[in-house]
């Protein structure tokens, strides 16, 4: 069995970064990107604010940017899921399935999944009219009358991307405020085809084989309503991917991997040699650029943690 130098799980911006420079350190990390790897810039349209692309990139093809960085300078990767970890003690053991790989330090870079509004009708309806990722289902979407949920930047974001298809789409949010950035607030408020709905929480989904409706309910007059659509995109904000590592590493209360505050070792987490980066050690900032940031910290500490 080889002992490697660095594993990396997850294969977002944060990911990716700690690979090439874990590469470019002499450290032959294995990446160990995920069925589903990329991260959430696979489903992200037009990147306007990662620094270096002054007329903007595509998310996706961001990341195969990335990837092929990472690669070019000896990353191994592997397209599968992780399914269980040992962290603790001096060699990590990180299990595919049956095989076991085995490395002196781990980088975490999991980052985070869509949540959901826990409707009765919502899990059955999924992928039948009901989605979390505009730029894979907007497509489906054309001429149609649609709603987006939520009233953050992804919700103003996934309600502009999705007025390309879509002839309507409606804003459903539970408050007057808007957690979102001002900008991207007025883009979608100056967008003709978007209709905002405040004080609203939806209540159900509704629909046989497909959406034919979402229950509304005004939480100010409590008074409930029908809306008639299409579609529902729920663009309520995401939880951190750490099951795996609960109860080895310390986690907070919403689940994202507690990392140091020393200046010399930021992304230490509570066990000797694993490292955390990205979304999901990040609760606030939940940016690419501070992923990928955080990536390149991660390495370096681990780089660090080697050399003794
Ligand atoms: P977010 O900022 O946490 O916003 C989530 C929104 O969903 C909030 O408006 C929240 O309402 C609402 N919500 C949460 N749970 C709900 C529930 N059960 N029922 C109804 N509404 C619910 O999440 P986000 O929009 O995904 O953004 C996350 C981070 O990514 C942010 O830092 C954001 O700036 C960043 N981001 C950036 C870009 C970009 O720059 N291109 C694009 C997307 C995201 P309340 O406000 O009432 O809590």
């Amino acid at each position: 069995m080889t002992v490697r130098n660095v594993i990396i799980i997850g294969s977002g911006p944060a990911g990716l970064t700690a690979a090439i420079y874990a590469a470019r350190g002499g450290q032959d990390p294995l990446v160990i990107e995920g069925f589903q790897a990329g991260g959430q810039l696979m489903t992200t349209t037009e990147v306007e604010n990662f620094p270096g692309f002054k007329d903007g990139v595509m998310g996706p093809d961001l990341m195969m940017e990335l990837r092929a960085q990472a690669e070019r300078f000896g990353t191994e990767l592997l397209t599968l899921d992780v399914t269980k970890v040992e962290l603790d003690g001096d060699i990590k053991k990180v299990w595919v399935d049956e095989t076991l790989y085995e490395a002196k330090t781990v980088i975490i870079s999991t980052g985070a999944s869509a949540n959901l509004l826990g409707l009765k009708n919502e899990s059955r309806l999924m992928g039948r009219g009901v989605s979390t990722c505009a730029t894979c289902d907007g497509f489906f979407f054309r001429d149609k009358t649609i709603a987006v949920i939520g009233g953050g930047d992804s919700a103003m974001e996934e309600a502009t991307f999705l007025t390309r298809f879509a002839q309507k789409v409606y804003v459903i949010h539970r408050r007057q405020g808007f957690r979102s950035s001002q900008i991207m607030l007025e883009k979608a408020k100056n967008n003709p085809k978007i209709e905002f709905v405040l004080d609203t929480v939806v209540e159900d989904v509704i629909g046989a084989e497909g959406v034919e409706a979402i229950a509304l309910k005004n939480v100010q007059t409590n008074e409930q309503s029908q809306l008639p659509l299409d579609g529902m995109f729920v663009a309520i904000g995401h939880t951190p991917n750490t099951k795996l590592f609960i109860g080895q590493v310390d986690v907070d209360s919403g689940g994202y991997i507690i990392t140091s505050s020393d200046k010399t070792h930021l992304s230490a987490t509570s066990l000797p040699g694993v490292f955390a980066c990205g979304d999901v050690q990040d609760s606030h900032y939940r940016q690419a650029i501070t992923a990928a940031g955080s990536g390149c910290t991660a390495a370096l500490d681990a780089q660090h943690y080697l050399e003794g």
